[in-house]
C-alpha cells in the first residue's frame, strides 16, 4: 500500500525544474496551491496515454485534476475508496509487523535458489528518517549503498526514490525494497486484493506490475548514479533494457542489479495472512520506459499556451468551493490538446469532461483506439458516415473514387471500400426486413447515435 510524499518541492540538481518553469507551473495551479505529487500509479497511467499533452501538463504542474473536473461540472468517481485505503494500510502493517523479516522470508522462499534462508537477526532495517523529499531520497540512496556493500539481507521500509519525468521530478515511494546478500535489489509491492485458491484478479496483478515497473525504473536510475555513471536525465534516454533476464536484469552501469521480478504480497483467501509471488515486470517496465520517454516536455507545452492561461479554481474562503466560472476553466483546459480514449475512464479524473468534448466533436477516438486505428485518416464520425453513405447512394460498392477529394483513377482506399460495403449490406438487410426501415436520421443525430 503505497503513499506519496505530501509535497513535491524542488529536488536535487539532477532532477530539479528551472526556477522560471517552477514559477510558470505554480501560476498554472493558482496562487498558494501546493503541487499534487505524482505517484507511481499516476506515472503508469501517464505512460498509458503518452499522446495526451493535457495530462502531461496538468500532472507536470501538479494540478489537482479531481478538483478541476468537479469545477468543470464533470466529476469522476476515481481512485481508491476510503475503505480500500484503510484495509490496505492495515494489511501492510500486518505484513511488516515483525520489522520485515517475514517479507524477506517470503521473498527467499519464492526465489528457490538454494541459498541459506535468512535467520533471526539476519535482516537489517535501516532508518530512513529524514526531512523533506530531498532529504529522504538522499537517505534512501545512502542506505541502499551501505546495505549493498554490507552483503547482507536488508529491508528498506518505504524508501523514497526520485525519477525525472518530462522535465519535472516525481518522487516515488514503494512499499519496500529488499537488498539481497549478492547486492541485487527487489521491489516489494503490498496489495490488499486477495489471492483466492492460489489465483488473484489478473487485472489487479497487471496494474500492480505496471506500478512496480515504475519503481524498478527509478531504482535503475539510482543504481546508475550510485555506480558513478550518469543516468542520462531520466527515462528519456538509454536503451529499453528489456532484453535481459527477468530475475537478474537491470544491471545499471556496473553497480547494484535491480531485479526485474518484483515480490507481490497479498492476503490469502481473505484471511489477512500474507502470501507472495514473484511477478516478472520486464514487459511493463519496457513499455513504461518507452512511453515516458515519448512524453512531450512540460515546459514546451506550457510555453505554447496562450498568455495568462491558468487552471486556478479561485477557491472561496472555505478552501474547497471553486468560484471561477466553468466556461473560463473549460477554455483553459481546451487550450491544451487531449487524446481521449475509453481507457481514460479508468485512469484519469478528467475522463468525463474529455469524453463529452470528444463526443461533441464526433471524434472516432472516443469509440476506442482499435477502431481509430482501423479508420486511418477518417477521424470524425461525420467523415466516416459520409465516406460510407457516398458509395451506397449510387448503389455501387467499391466503385468510383474511394475517398473524398480523391481523383477518379486513384487507388481505392481499403477502409472506405470496407465502409461502403458494410453500408450496402446494411441497406440490403433493411430492405429485406419484415418491418419498416428506420427513417434516415439527420447527420448530427446519426453522429451522436454512433458515438454512444
Ligand atoms: S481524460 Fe483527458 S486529460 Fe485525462 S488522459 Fe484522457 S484525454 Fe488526457
Amino acid at each position: 500500500m503505497t503513499t506519496s510524499p505530501d509535497s513535491r518541492p524542488t529536488a536535487r540538481p539532477a532532477t530539479a525544474a528551472p526556477a522560471t518553469l517552477r514559477q510558470r507551473l505554480a501560476e498554472l495551479r493558482g496562487p498558494g496551491r501546493p503541487p499534487r505529487p505524482l505517484d507511481a500509479r499516476a506515472l503508469a497511467a501517464l505512460a498509458a496515454n503518452p499522446g495526451c499533452r493535457r495530462r502531461v501538463l496538468l500532472d507536470g504542474a501538479g494540478v489537482d485534476k479531481g478538483a478541476l473536473a468537479t469545477a468543470l461540472g464533470s466529476p469522476a468517481a476515481f481512485g481508491q475508496s476510503q475503505f480500500a485505503i484503510v484495509r490496505g494500510h492495515s494489511f501492510e502493517a500486518r505484513a511488516k509487523a515483525d520489522g520485515g523479516t517475514e517479507l524477506v522470508r517470503l521473498l527467499h522462499e519464492r526465489l528457490r535458489d538454494g541459498t541459506p534462508a535468512p535467520g533471526p537477526g539476519s535482516v537489517d532495517v535501516p532508518d530512513l528518517t529524514a526531512s523533506g523529499p530531498e532529504g529522504r531520497t538522499a537517505r534512501t540512496a545512502l542506505a541502499l549503498r551501505e546495505a549493498t556493500a554490507a552483503g547482507r539481507w536488508a529491508l528498506l521500509d518505504h524508501p523514497l526514490l526520485a525519477l525525472p519525468v518530462s522535465g519535472t521530478p516525481a518522487f516515488l515511494e514503494p512499499d519496500a525494497v529488499v537488498v539481497h546478500p549478492d547486492g541485487s535489489w527487489t521491489v516489494v509491492e503490498i496489495k490488499s486484493f486477495p489471492v483466492i485458491d492460489g489465483a488473484a484478479d489478473p487485472g489487479k496483478v497487471g496494474a500492480a506490475a505496471r506500478q512496480a515497473a515504475v519503481y524498478v525504473l527509478a531504482l535503475e536510475e539510482l543504481a546508475a548514479r550510485t555506480a558513478g555513471g550518469d543516468a542520462g536525465g531520466g527515462v528519456g534516454s538509454g536503451d529499453d533494457g528489456d532484453s535481459g533476464h527477468g530475475r537478474d536484469g537491470g544491471d545499471s552501469g556496473g553497480g547494484a542489479r535491480v531485479r526485474h521480478e518484483i515480490l507481490l504480497v497479498c492476503p490469502k483467501d481473505f484471511a489477512n495472512v500474507p502470501v507472495a509471488e514473484l511477478v516478472d515486470v520486464r514487459k511493463p517496465r519496457a513499455t513504461t520506459r518507452r512511453q515516458l520517454a515519448r512524453l512531450a516536455r512540460v515546459e514546451d507545452i506550457a510555453a505554447a499556451l496562450p498568455a495568462g492561461t491558468t487552471f486556478d479554481l479561485r477557491l472561496a474562503d472555505d478552501g474547497r468551493t471553486a468560484t471561477r466560472p466553468a466556461e473560463e476553466l473549460a477554455a483553459a483546459v481546451e487550450a491544451v490538446d487531449a487524446a481521449y480514449a475509453p481507457e481514460c475512464l479508468a485512469a484519469c479524473e478528467l475522463a468525463f469532461h474529455c469524453r463529452a468534448r470528444a463526443r461533441a466533436e464526433g471524434a472516432v477516438a472516443a469509440l476506442g483506439r482499435g477502431l481509430r486505428g482501423e479508420l486511418g485518416g477518417l477521424t470524425t464520425v461525420e467523415s466516416v458516415l459520409a465516406a460510407a453513405l457516398d458509395g451506397t447512394a449510387g448503389g455501387a460498392v467499391g466503385g468510383g473514387p474511394a475517398s473524398p477529394g480523391a481523383s477518379a483513377d486513384a487507388a481505392p482506399d481499403p477502409t472506405v471500400v470496407a465502409l461502403r460495403r458494410a453500408a450496402a449490406l446494411r441497406s440490403e438487410a433493411l430492405a429485406l426486413a419484415p418491418f419498416p426501415a428506420p427513417a434516415p436520421a439527420p447527420a448530427l443525430a446519426g453522429t451522436e447515435a454512433a458515438c454512444r
